[in-house]
């Protein structure tokens, strides 16, 4: 096998599911991680379609049902707590705005981080800060903030929408990401008083603002979240404080239980505020470096599919190294073959995008109840079920990583 070291940036969900994939295939893998350890918060992250399938041929969804959340369905409320719409979760078969199979993003982390351990070496607390290929040359050369520089045959970056090795190695941001004018704050929120039953229930108000809460795993917990629309703003991503305080501002005299959320928004240790915007380029790999997950193809969460795009991407990208004896010249352009429709028709963004799920005005969000109450009935219902079904749109070759752990020809 060639090119047997790799390096990957990013321990969320692309990195550790491609780590688990590379190991089975017998590559050694180095995995560098910004956070002190897997990075916990987040709210539920559906199992859907193909990305269901990766963590079954993983073996994990045992575990992964055992971790999965219980929830109702979606609820909207007005700003006194009256439910205006209800989708329950069995609508669409289970494959809905909530899925059968929810599991809170920090939970499918660590569970993806244990699967590949103990023979995937970890680096946290640390980042990648230089990455020198030469063209036709054996390897990579990588520095970091912390570790001492080291040499690796091939570099993956799967850290995220703000990518490092993206930035290093195809260019700025501002180039490369499309924003949506769209912000998102979660934070865990326990003992706050909120009787949710079961349902999460989603808050719209005038300005383009959307506060939420849905049922977390443990007794008393819920996930919470602040949405808003706003062109970019300059603050410290990194800051939390900031955060808060940005927050805060926007949602002051919002009503429901938008006041409650905000007070147990200043003591959430996961508190997470980013703006949404999507990842477009023209090609994932450079040389010797490819970019996987959110860092290559963020569709946001307004899609439902992020969680998806990161597990085949990591299972495609994977299993055509395995295929290809380890040679990338052979397997990036495969993985970009293999993951260039699916990527094209998740980054479709649903009826309405960012102005659908955020109106700015009382009429614009009376019009989001009707169609959210007329979404289980025709014309929005086969809509909507295009929607869901996009992450199952694509064919996921057997590379014969599962049995035997070693990587064989594709069929
Ligand atoms: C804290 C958090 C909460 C989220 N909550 C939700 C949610 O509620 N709903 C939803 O739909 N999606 C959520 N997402 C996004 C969702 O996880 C991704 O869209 C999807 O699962 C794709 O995963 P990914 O591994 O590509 O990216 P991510 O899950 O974002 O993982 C990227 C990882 O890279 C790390 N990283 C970033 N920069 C560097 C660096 N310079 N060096 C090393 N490591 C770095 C990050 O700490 C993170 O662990 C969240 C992401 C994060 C980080």
């Amino acid at each position: 096998m060639a090119n047997q070291e790799i390096l990957i940036s990013g321990a969320g969900i692309a990195g550790p599911a491609l780590a688990y994939w590379l190991r089975r295939a017998g590559f050694a893998v180095t995995v560098v991680e910004r956070a002190p350890q897997p990075r916990p918060g987040g709210q539920t992250v559906d199992l859907r379609g193909a990305g269901r399938t990766v963590i079954e041929r993983m073996d994990l969804m045992g575990r992964a049902r055992e971790l999965s959340v219980d929830q109702r369905g979606l609820a909207l409320v007005d700003s006194s707590g009256r439910t205006t719409a209800r989708v329950p979760a069995d609508a669409f078969g289970g494959e809905g705005i909530v899925s059968e199979i929810e599991i809170l993003r920090g939970d499918l982390a660590r569970l993806l981080y244990e699967a590949t351990l103990p023979d995937t070496e970890y680096l946290f607390d640390d980042t990648v800060t230089g990455i020198a290929q030469a063209a036709g040359g054996d390897g990579v050369t990588v520095t970091f903030e912390k570790a001492a520089p080291r040499r690796f045959a091939l570099v993956v970056g799967a850290d995220g929408p703000h990518s490092a090795v993206r930035a290093l190695a195809f260019g700025p941001e501002h180039d490369l990401v499309r924003p949506l004018g769209l912000y998102t704050a979660w934070f865990t929120a326990v003992d706050h008083g909120l009787d949710l039953d079961g349902w999460y229930l989603m808050h719209n108000a005038p300005g383009g603002l959307v506060a939420s809460a849905r049922p977390g795993r443990l007794p008393g917990e819920i996930k919470a979240g602040f949405s808003f629309r706003s062109p970019p703003l300059a603050y410290d991503r990194r800051d939390p404080d900031a955060g808060r305080e940005l927050v805060a501002r926007r949602f002051a005299g919002v009503g429901w239980e938008a006041p409650r959320l905000l007070r147990a928004m200043r003591t959430a240790p996961d508190f997470f505020l980013d703006s949404m915007g999507q990842v477009r380029l023209d090609g994932w790999t450079r040389g010797r470096v490819a970019l996987l997950g959110d860092a290559g193809y963020c569709a946001t969460p307004l899609t439902g599919l992020g969680t998806s795009l990161a597990l085949v991407g990591a299972y495609v990208l994977a299993g055509e190294l395995a295929a290809a004896g380890g040679d990338h010249t052979v397997a990036f352009p495969r993985y970009d073959e293999v993951m260039r429709p699916y990527v094209t028709r998740a980054q479709e963004l649903p009826p309405g995008g960012a102005a659908g799920y955020a109106p700015s005005g009382r009429l614009g969000i009376r019009l989001r109840d009707l169609s959210m109450r007329s979404m289980t009935r025709w014309p929005m219902r086969p809509l909507l079920a295009a929607q869901f079904a996009k992450a199952g749109d694509i064919e996921l070759a057997d590379y014969g990583l599962t049995a035997t752990g070693r990587g064989r020809a594709r069929p």
